[in-house]
């Protein structure tokens, strides 16, 4: 009965209704009010005049070589022999992914030859072969700016439904929901509870490329108010509530970032794979495979290995209190060793299905004092509050992000006015 209960509030969630975008302000417009020039000003594409150039972009295919795309645009054997053998600290052409990105700009004649060829393997770097007389290599990097954006919202519906629909980073709502995780059971938000956000973007030529980090966050749940309020105290940023408190407790909730829960500790369950009832001693969380599994607190590696029942797993001690465990990695980081020391969110192995599983999941376990419990819904001790010395420079900043969160237009007037 629980689990079919437990079924019905699986994804509940989540949509931003509003979006307020602060310093991010259409540039182009600016430029609007300004005298149409009759000359054309040049292209410049990776610091390379291209007017009457041919541009082509592709992507990498599966299994396909960069000697092979450099071939098909007709680039000199000799210049692709000289890519081949540049050192792997320049190019390491064995690292050219499927799916990433390249161009090629040709001469407009009738051979179309290659000048240059640019591969990116990500938002910020790229890479371009000048093909000259020889071989030229340059490695460049885009500028990536830092821009505070606040966003206001009211749950309405599912969290897929919020990143696909909103067109707001899944990474986000991720650390949204790692800094409440604690207070608020994100399986049981209810329609109307709203928040207010403000966080830092990264963009790279005015295109998100990712998080910084979040600068307050006011999240209204079930009729209560929570603040998280960044701070500093010298060991990293963490978040606190008004009075000083950490948000943060000693272990994270989640072994991985926020996905779905396929099965509840019980000591009753009917086994997938056994087709027996026999207890699940933990709580399994589905995600793709490959997901990383991060460990939730400081510790000492236990065991790191492969066992019939648990596939590839790892078991970490955190102190005299608190174990956990890890089981069904479709791989296990390679420092990760019995003996070996970990960090909280330190990457320890990748979700898979190894061992007694049907898909693929990471089923987490927690021991207090030797003894199996629910993990979810065990007390943990919270980590430590903001110390004596930083009170004052703390209600400085609390006043700041309180303020700033108070001017962010709320969402919820907005929906309900409107209805
Ligand atoms: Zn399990």
């Amino acid at each position: 009965m629980r689990k079919l209960a437990f079924a019905l509030f699986i994804l509940t969630f989540l949509v931003l209704v509003f979006s307020v975008p602060v310093f991010d302000q259409d540039r182009v417009s600016d430029l609007d009010d300004s005298v149409t020039l009759e000359e054309k000003e040049p292209t410049l594409l990776y610091g390379m005049v291209v007017d009457d150039h041919v541009v082509i972009e592709d992507k990498v295919k599966r299994n396909q070589f960069l000697a092979d795309i450099l071939k098909e645009y007709n680039v000199p054997v000799k210049l692709i022999n000289q890519v081949s053998a540049l050192p792997r600290d320049v190019f390491d052409v064995r690292k050219i992914v499927p799916n990433k990105k390249f161009t090629v700009i040709c001469s407009p004649d009738s051979v179309r030859t290659p000048k240059a060829f640019v591969y990116e393997p990500n938002a910020i770097d790229y890479i371009v072969l000048w093909f000259g007389d020889g071989l030229t290599v340059d490695a460049c990097q885009r500028e990536v700016k830092v821009v505070e954006k606040t966003i206001s919202g009211v749950v309405n519906s599912s969290l897929s439904q919020t990143i696909n629909e909103m067109g707001i980073s899944h990474e986000l709502t991720n650390k949204f929901v790692d800094i409440f995780a604690w207070q608020v059971d994100f399986q049981r938000l209810q329609r109307g509870d709203q928040f207010k956000l403000i966080y830092e973007e990264l963009q790279v030529e005015g295109q998100p490329i990712g998080i910084r980090q979040i600068n307050g966050i006011y999240f209204n749940h079930f009729g209560n108010g929570y603040y998280a309020i960044p701070y500093d105290q010298g060991n990293g940023l963490d978040y606190f509530d008004e009075e000083g408190n950490s948000l943060r407790k000693a272990l994270l909730k989640y072994p991985i970032e926020f996905t779905r829960i396929s099965s509840r500790y019980s000591g009753r369950r009917f086994h997938p794979v056994q087709k027996i009832y026999k207890p699940h001693l933990g709580t399994d969380f589905a995600a793709p495979t490959g997901t990383p599994i991060r460990s939730v607190g400081d510790g000492i590696v236990l065991e790191a290995g492969y066992k019939s029942n648990n596939g590839n797993y790892v078991k970490i001690r955190h102190n005299a209190t608190y174990t956990t465990q890890y089981l069904h990695m479709s791989k296990i980081a390679p420092d990760v060793k019995p003996g070996t020391r970990v960090r909280q969110s330190q990457w320890i192995g990748n979700v898979g299905s190894t061992g007694l599983a049907t898909g693929p999941h990471v089923c987490y376990r927690f021991w207090k004092n030797g003894v199996q419990v629910d993990a979810l819904r065990v007390e943990l001790p919270p980590s430590e509050p903001i110390i004596e010395e930083h009170k004052q420079m703390f209600s400085v900043r609390r006043e700041e992000v309180i303020r700033q969160l108070q001017a962010i237009p709320s969402a919820f007037a907005d929906t309900y006015a409107s209805m």
